[in-house]
Parts: structure tokens; C-alpha cells; sequence
């Protein structure tokens, strides 16, 4: 009798199994666009009452940086090149948050940070701490194909681009009045509040910045990058989330993603790897890995994300308010904007 219960039991407990609903999305079957490329100039809270000049050299710059990449890619170039070349652009465009342009330490410098991954080998390439190098993503990017590592920091960092022919700049090159200016507001502030608190959208605003590109090359490849100067007032040797393969760059067979935003939090959530985890187990579309991670994984105020996904559809979406962005696509889609 007790044998014949275990069996009825089990009979059932299988039943009911079978008749669970499927949790696992099913991601739906779709076009294929030859290439795409997406880009973001940081995210943050930028007033809708932005001087008109200024707001039209942003526009501009998202333009031109991204007609660069999308350029390479409909010659039949690389994900790899379109996103560095890219990235050099805005790298070189004071306007934003890595290299010339890029914030200030609390002792007054600036250390970039970078961050480069090959989707189609999982290869990778970071810095940290960088303070001679003008185009940080090329130095990451030789990381990747020159070392046998995937991270240097600092002095280390240093030491290998005098291996490498990066230019190399007098550390004076980085210095803007703008965002020396950041600083000092910054250390004002400080005074008179904890480390790491914002009191307003305002203050979060000129603390942000970073720049970054994800894209999907003609040979199906998928690549991204990120580089920045982190955030204003960062403390003695503080890395952001963007070199740390992962949280602020990540990219596989399946989705590129680069970050922008509070670098403690993203890292903290591994944001771009648990975007690429969501799509790859949930099977998941694009949009909706995005928006787990920007809606409930972060909160409200934390950072906004660009990704490119295999099909080639693209995806840029902040919680920030605001982020400087620009994607378009082999079939001429496009959007670029600065407002949510
Ligand atoms: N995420 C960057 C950092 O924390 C800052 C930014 O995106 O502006 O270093």
C-alpha cells in the first residue's frame, strides 16, 4: 500500500510539472539587419534649457561620430574598427567625458579609464588610471591583441603603452576650464555633505559624461567599448565600472553593451553582463533584457545603456533623464537624441 501511494504521488507530482506553463520567453524569429551601430555621449540629468548652441554641438557631434562608425561598417570594416574609430572621435570632442574633456580627481587629474571587447572571441582588452595616453580605447584595444593580459592599471598601464605606438600626450593635454570648474563646485560641496550624495538632478548632471559604442558588422560580428574619465572628485585610485569586462563594457555572440552613469552602481549589478544573461537565458528580446535592467534591476537616477544584438536591432534606454545617444542600422533606421 505505502509503495502504491509513492507511485500515485510521483505519477502526480509529474503531471502537474507537465502542465506548468513555460516561464522561458520565447524570443521571436527575426530579420536580420546587415550591420548596426549605437553610441552613447554619458547619460545624466541635462536641463531641457540648454543653450541652444550648445545643445546643437551636441546634436552635431552625435552626428559625426556617428556617420564615422556607420561608415566602416557599410564598407563591409569591422565592428572592432567602427566602435574604436568611433570612440576615438568623441574621445578627441571636449565636449564629453573621456580623453580631451575628461572629468577631474579629487587631487586635481585626470585618469581615464577604457574598456574593449571582441564579441566573436570573448576577448577583451581594459585600462585603468591612464594619464598620457590621448585615445584610451586604443590602448585597450591593443591590451586585447598586443598582450597576453586583459587589464593594466595605472603605472603598469603606462608601462605598456611605451611598448605600443599610441600617441601619447603631456598630461596637461586633458585639461578643460569646464570641468576644472566641476571640480571645484564639487569639492565645495563636498564640504558640507557625505562622500557621494546628490542632493539634486543638477549635481549629478556635471559629474557624468562617459562615452561608448556598440555594433554588428556585415560578418555577423558584435563589439563594444567604452572610455571615460570616470566621475568628477573620484578618490585616490578609484576604478569606475567601465574597464571591468562586464559591468560598464560586455559583448558575445549574442549582444554588445557599453554603460554610462553612478560607475559604483553598474558595477555593483554587473549591469552589461546580467543584460547579455537575461537575453541568453530568459530568451529574451533585446528590449526586454534592456528594460529588466534599466527598470528593475537599477533604480531611478543610477545609468543608461546602449546595446546591439545579433539580429542587429539596437537599443539605448537611461533612467537618468537624460543621455547623448545616436544608433542607426544597415535598413537606415536612426535615432538620435539627448532627452528620454
Ligand atoms: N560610469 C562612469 C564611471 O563611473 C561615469 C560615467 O558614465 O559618466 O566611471
Amino acid at each position: 500500500m505505502k509503495y502504491l501511494t509513492t507511485f500515485f504521488t510521483t505519477l502526480l507530482l509529474i503531471a502537474l510539472t507537465a502542465c506548468q506553463p513555460n516561464q522561458e520567453m520565447e524570443r521571436p524569429p527575426q530579420d536580420e539587419k546587415e550591420w548596426s551601430i549605437a553610441l552613447h555621449g554619458g547619460a545624466g540629468y541635462v536641463s531641457k534649457d540648454m543653450p541652444e548652441d550648445r545643445k546643437q554641438a551636441y546634436m552635431e557631434s552625435l552626428e559625426e561620430a556617428l556617420a564615422i562608425g556607420a561608415e566602416i561598417l557599410e564598407n563591409g570594416g569591422s565592428a572592432l574598427d567602427a566602435i574604436e574609430k568611433t570612440v576615438n572621435y568623441l574621445e578627441d570632442n571636449e565636449l564629453y567625458n573621456a580623453g580631451k574633456g575628461a572629468v577631474f580627481t579629487a587631487e586635481g587629474k585626470n585618469e581615464l579609464d577604457a574598456a574593449i571587447m571582441d564579441g566573436s572571441t570573448l576577448n577583451a582588452g581594459a585600462v585603468t588610471g591612464v594619464t598620457t595616453v590621448k585615445n584610451p580605447i586604443s590602448l585597450a584595444r591593443k591590451v586585447m591583441t598586443e598582450s597576453k593580459h586583459v587589464f593594466f592599471s595605472a603605472d603598469g598601464a603606462e608601462t605598456f603603452a611605451d611598448q605600443t605606438d599610441v600617441e601619447r600626450v603631456d598630461p596637461s593635454y586633458f585639461y578643460t576650464e569646464s570641468r576644472y570648474q566641476s571640480l571645484q563646485r564639487a569639492l565645495e560641496q563636498e564640504k558640507e555633505e557625505s562622500f557621494n550624495t546628490y542632493k539634486t538632478d543638477e549635481e549629478k548632471a556635471w559629474r557624468y559624461g562617459t562615452v561608448g559604442a556598440v555594433a554588428k558588422d556585415k560578418d555577423g560580428n558584435l563589439a563594444a567599448a567604452t572610455s571615460t574619465g570616470g566621475m568628477t572628485n573620484k578618490k585616490f585610485g578609484r576604478v569606475g565600472d567601465v574597464p571591468i569586462i562586464g559591468s560598464g563594457t560586455y559583448a558575445n555572440d549574442l549582444v554588445a553593451v557599453s554603460a554610462t552613469g553612478w560607475g559604483e552602481k553598474i558595477m555593483l549589478h554587473v549591469s552589461a553582463h546580467t543584460l547579455a544573461s537575461y537575453m541568453q537565458f530568459k530568451n529574451a528580446t533585446l528590449q526586454q533584457s534592456m528594460n529588466y535592467l534599466v527598470d528593475d534591476v537599477l533604480e531611478p537616477g543610477d545609468a543608461g545603456f546602449i546595446a546591439v544584438d545579433k539580429y542587429g536591432n539596437f537599443s539605448m534606454k537611461t533612467n537618468t533623464g537624460s543621455m547623448f545617444r545616436a544608433a542607426t542600422d544597415s535598413e537606415g533606421n536612426k535615432e538620435v537624441g539627448i532627452w528620454e
